[in-house]
């Protein structure tokens, strides 16, 4: 039997303490470097394109990988009319074992961690792909993601000026609010996407629409610039014109779940790519020349999840936040589960029968 039966949990109050005690771009930055050294380790992992159940308001995906000493995954969803429920568009939970017995260590909600790695990981393909100086960034969308990806380009490539555009002003002028305190960093609205773009070195799309969107345009791109293309991320819901693509350099996390979901679905199936860990361990270019188109065509890898997951788990050690939780049974007798479940029953003789919810 396990010296200790208990796994850890995170809920959603407790990741966020704990970044907050860390500080959100610490954190940032911390979860950048385990995303760097896992995808250094590429070929250490058993690794697939995620699981997705489509219907018409959004998807549900599950996000396995290992490295054949821990074992992770993330349930996600992406439901971009969920705000009008009060609801985000992304809420995400995951869970991180033991191969050797395949024991739960952690579970944990991944909601704000999957900001963060998100961010992490667009900062991290930008550092190697953006013009070295690149200070501006325009930023479409300005929903949840929005602050984290600032914070990630503004520690991580020293960008100090943002343009940012929403279809929805409110939700500029939230990020606006938001991010007021953080020094060095000025944060100014556009009236549209081109407004948005005139003078950026980077630009970064994190818009939410089920749909094949035209949020940039060939038009809009000059020579040189970085798109941080992160909107895009499922079968019929796209960010880029195609032609944008069609000119560019482009990075993917794993090429056979980003052909499924990431820009790349609306090119042809043999068209060149590079993958991140090649660029990161030097064997790729993120950029040729300074006059190169750059997109990093984000959908999000189980991968990044597991550093997340591990970071997660080492900083709530560090920090003393969770809480020790029975996740599963651990019967004294292994193959006595049965007369396990007779000492529980027993144990809980006074307690009201269980209430069963009507599911309509
Ligand atoms: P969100 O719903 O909180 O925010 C989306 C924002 O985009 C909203 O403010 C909305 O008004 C705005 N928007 C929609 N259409 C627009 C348009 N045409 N022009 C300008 N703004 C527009 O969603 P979120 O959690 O911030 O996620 C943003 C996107 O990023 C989603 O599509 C999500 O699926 C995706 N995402 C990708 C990854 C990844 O790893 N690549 C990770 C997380 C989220």
């Amino acid at each position: 039997m396990k010296d200790s039966a208990r796994s850890l949990f995170l809920d959603a109050n407790d990741v966020a303490r704990l970044v907050a005690a860390i500080g959100a771009q610490a954190a940032i930055v911390q979860m950048a470097e385990q995303v760097r050294q896992d995808f250094l380790r590429w070929h250490a992992f058993d690794k697939s394109a995620r699981l997705a159940s489509h219907s018409a308001r959004g998807v549900i995906e599950l996000m396995p990988v290992s490295d054949g000493i821990q074992y992770a995954f993330k349930y996600v969803n992406g439901h971009p009319r969920n705000a009008q429920h009060g609801m985000p568009t992304v809420m995400a939970c995951g869970l991180l074992a033991e191969v050797e017995t395949g024991f739960p260590l952690m579970l944990a909600d991944l909601t704000l961690a999957t900001a963060l790695r998100t961010a992490a990981t667009s900062a991290l393909a930008a550092r190697a792909m953006a013009r070295p100086g690149a200070h501006s960034m325009a930023l479409i969308g300005n929903g949840a993601q929005a602050e984290f990806q600032v914070l990630a380009f503004h520690a991580m490539l020293g960008v100090r000026e943002i343009v940012a555009y929403d279809i929805d002003p409110a939700a500029t002028a939230r990020l606006m609010r938001n991010l007021s305190g953080v020094p060095g960093l000025v944060i100014r609205p556009a009236a549209s996407t081109e407004a948005a773009l005139a003078g950026a070195d980077i630009v970064s799309t994190v818009t939410a629409d089920k749909t094949r969107a035209t949020i940039l345009t060939p038009a809009m791109v000059r020579p040189g610039m970085h798109l941080n293309a992160v909107g895009g991320d499922c079968p019929g819901k796209t960010e880029l014109h195609p032609d944008i693509l069609r000119h560019a350099r482009i990075v993917v996390e794993y090429e056979p779940q980003t052909r499924i979901e990431g820009e790349i679905q609306q090119l042809a199936a043999e068209s060149p790519v590079t993958e991140l860990w090649q660029v990161l361990a030097g064997h790729a270019p993120g950029r040729a020349t300074a006059e190169e188109v750059t997109v990093f065509d984000s959908v999000g890898f189980a991968l990044e999840d597991y550093a997340a997951l591990r970071w997660l788990y080492a900083a709530a050690h560090a920090h003393r936040v969770g809480r020790a939780v029975e996740l599963v049974a651990m019967p004294p007798d292994p193959r006595n589960l049965y007369g396990w479940m007779m000492a529980q029953a027993d144990g809980q003789a006074g307690l009201a029968p269980p209430r069963h919810v009507a599911v309509a």
